[in-house]
């Protein structure tokens, strides 16, 4: 059988998470996903930008999961998110990803929900926190969150958080982050505050763009 340069095979990825991956009918990687994975999997860090739609969840998922150690019960990646319904679907995305390796717990962290619940998911030890600046920045300030041994922190939907105001939250979070970490940002568009937000929380980031086709 040969293996495609842009078939998930290409990617050092283990024998588990592909065989996951041809049974989710994921084969052949989006073009973003061509870009983004190689570079992400090597431990950069990185600007991805691509239109709705591209298969830019994965990109980060598969990133994030590769960094984790199942058997450390403490956070080890963290998403960021501009609305409850993004994350919900980013949690679904990551858990059908992770679904090949040991017990991987993604706990939502999102405003609009008690905060009770969330509080006790976390105590409970989560690997992946998924959820909304605001919302986070809450449990950090509770101390219901601990960072300590985050490794990747992902901003999804980058310009439609600036877009929302949550630059100070974001901002907030991530100086909580450690520093030796993974930063991933995608977004749809390159808005000012992305560069800004790159330049103050990113190390060396590298810039992957896939042009919307017309
Ligand atoms: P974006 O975040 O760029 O808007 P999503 O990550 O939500 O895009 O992906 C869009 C859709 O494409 C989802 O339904 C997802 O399951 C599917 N998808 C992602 N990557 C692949 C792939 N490599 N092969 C097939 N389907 C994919
Ligand atoms: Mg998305």
């Amino acid at each position: 059988m040969t293996t495609d340069t842009n078939d998930f095979g290409a990617l050092p990825l283990s024998p588990q998470v592909l065989a996951n991956l041809t049974q989710l009918g994921y084969v052949r990687m989006t073009p973003i996903q061509a870009a983004a994975l190689p570079l992400a999997l090597l431990g950069k860090d990185l600007i991805a930008q691509a239109k709705t739609g591209s298969g830019k969840t994965a990109a980060f998922a598969l990133a994030l999961l590769a960094n984790l150690n199942p058997r450390r019960f403490a956070v080890q990646a963290m998403v960021l998110c501009p609305t409850r319904e993004l994350a919900d679907q980013v949690t679904t995305e990551i858990r059908r990803l992770a679904r090949a390796e040991e017990n991987i717990k993604v706990v939502t962290l999102c405003g609009g929900v008690a905060l009770r619940g969330q509080t006790a998911s976390l105590e409970h030890g989560a690997h992946v926190v998924v959820g909304t600046p605001g919302r986070i920045m809450d449990h950090l300030e509770r101390g219901n969150l601990d960072l300590a041994a985050l490794n990747t922190l992902v901003l999804d939907e980058a310009d439609r958080m600036l877009d929302m105001g949550f630059f100070d939250d974001i901002a907030k979070v991530a100086r909580q982050c450690p520093a030796a970490r993974q930063t991933l940002l995608f977004s749809a568009t390159y808005p000012e505050g992305i560069a800004q937000l790159s330049k103050q929380f990113m190390k060396s980031p590298q810039q992957v763009t896939v042009q919307a086709q017309h």
